[in-house]
């Protein structure tokens, strides 16, 4: 662990698998109660003086830190290899694009205005400042063990808070590597902070239990965002909350075929092997093109190699845990029973390269309904479920036909249809014929249950800051 800038061991350890492997990849400090209490202390002293130096000052150090990421980007490329499963050359982008977050933030403190408002009164002058919100207790998963990090603490940090992390317990080492990037660009003791634990409950009931932290800052999924917000009720504690998607697609039938089918297979299985909260969840493709779009959709998925990460070539890597891969195909065996048809895959890989992690074939399913649970639930696996449409308006009705508002994509060549649809869709971000998702420079976030608050962008700043109106009577 690290903490008040030290890095610090328990007694207790627990066990960190490699999901592509099986094997024991490490032994983890199993931090609890009292780990976290020494790292908020550790935060609350720290805060006073980081909130006060200079936006510039803190911007420097970030962007420092984001150096000495790049300079280690192979070695925390394989890390996040090892511990998530996903091929290397996905973990190094992802490293490179997570670093990113530490500089356009380190900039973007630097542009935390407040205003001057005109007065209703002659002898009153009025003002806002943005200051920041204190000490963030941080939690995060395990599909984007470097991005998810980067995403929440650099603007936490930028904006002059302090944080205790508690990452997700199958994916430390990322973190600790970012701590240590932190720490040599000269972050002051207690200033950022990692408790890892196997059991985050202990970590979590701390945070809500001390009003030194006053903000959680969680991504994952909707039922423990539920259960924190909640929990913090009883001290108005400020979060923001990143939770699960149930990403619909709309492809029309004016869409370039070809560039469609390349763009959905990869917002499927390029990010994670599936396992990604803004995956496409939920296919829908207009009735005249359907026939062609999915016979060439299979065409391209049965082209995926699918192995350990470190293996050339590969594209998809392994399910995080062996339960993760059983709720899959659960999932999977589920819709069949229920009348849907597999036209490609449906089952755990065991055989070769794939005999020891937690494989599953990339897998097409057609012929699902709405109602149905692999409709409505986030898949969370190399599982595409194709659905077909008739008309605009039909889809649209269908495609918000969820609790969740995370993000949605659409394929169309019609300017005025893609006005009218990106308008209606009830998403926190709809993504126009792009295969790829977001960058640190647009917000991303939720609609519905989907969470609260958003990361990236200006907005991913305002997060971590409060508002105070000053009023100033000048006679
Ligand atoms: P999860 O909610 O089980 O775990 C996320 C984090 O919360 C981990 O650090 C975990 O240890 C911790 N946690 C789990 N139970 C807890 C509890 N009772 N108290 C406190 N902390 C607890 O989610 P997951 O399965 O690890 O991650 C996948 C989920 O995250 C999906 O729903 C996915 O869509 C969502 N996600 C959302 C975004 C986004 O930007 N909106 C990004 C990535 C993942």
């Amino acid at each position: 662990m690290f903490i008040n800038g030290q890095w610090v061991e328990t007694g207790k350890t627990y066990d960190l698998i490699n999901p592509g492997t099986g094997e024991i990849l490490a032994k983890v400090a199993d931090g609890g109660t009292q780990e976290v209490k020494l790292a908020i202390a550790a935060a609350r002293d720290a805060f006073p003086k980081w909130a006060k130096i200079s936006a510039k000052e803190r911007g420097a150090i970030l962007k420092k830190a984001e150096a000495n990421m790049l300079a280690r980007a192979d070695e925390i490329a394989h890390l996040v290899m090892q511990e998530n499963g996903k091929p290397l050359e996905e973990a190094k982008q992802e490293v490179l694009f997570s670093s990113g977050y530490l500089s356009w933030f380190a900039e973007e403190g630097r542009r935390a205005y407040g205003e001057t408002i005109p007065s209703p009164f002659g002898h009153k002058r009025l003002m806002t400042l943005l200051q920041p919100v204190g000490v963030v207790g941080a939690i995060t998963p395990w599909n984007f063990p470097a991005n998810m990090i980067t995403r929440k603490i650099a603007p936490a940090l930028a904006a002059g808070c302090t944080v205790v992390l508690k990452p997700a317990d199958t994916t430390p080492l990322t973190a600790l590597a970012i701590a240590q990037a932190l720490h040599d660009a000269g972050t002051p003791p207690g200033v950022f902070n990692i408790v890892t634990a196997k059991d985050p409950r202990p970590v979590s009931a701390e945070f809500l239990a001390d009003p030194v932290v006053r903000m959680i800052g969680f991504t994952g999924s909707i039922g423990v965002g539920k259960m924190l917000m909640e929990q913090s009720a009883k001290q108005l504690k400020k979060l923001s909350l990143e939770l699960g998607g149930n990403a619909p697609v709309l492809v029309f039938d004016d869409a370039d075929l070809h560039q469609a089918v390349e763009r959905v297979a990869a917002i499927k299985f390029m990010r994670v092997g599936g396992e990604s909260c803004i995956c496409a969840n939920r296919i829908y493709v207009q009735e005249k093109i359907y026939k062609t779009f999915v016979a060439k959709f299979v065409e391209k998925v049965k082209s995926y190699k699918v192995g350990p990460g470190h293996k050339p070539g590969v594209q998809i890597g392994p399910l995080i845990t062996q339960a993760a891969r059983e709720r899959v195909d659960q999932l999977v065996q589920q819709t069949k029973a229920q009348g849907g048809k597999i036209l490609l895959g449906g089952h755990p890989l065991t055989e070769g390269d794939c005999a020891k992690g937690f494989f599953y074939a990339p897998t097409v399913i057609e012929g699902t309904q709405d109602d149905w649970p692999i409709c409505q639930n986030e898949i969370f696996g190399p599982v595409a479920n194709l659905l077909s449409f008739s008309t605009e308006e039909e889809v649209l009705q269908r495609a918000n036909h969820s609790n969740y508002g995370l993000a949605s994509y659409v394929f169309t060549r019609d300017l005025a249809r893609t006005m009218r649809v990106t308008e209606a869709l009830q998403y926190g971000f709809v993504g126009v014929n792009d295969g790829e998702g977001y960058t640190h420079e647009i917000p991303i976030g939720g609609f519905k249950e989907s969470g609260i608050g958003r990361e990236g962008g200006r907005e991913g700043l305002r997060e971590y800051m409060e508002v105070k109106s000053i009023l100033t009577n000048i006679l």
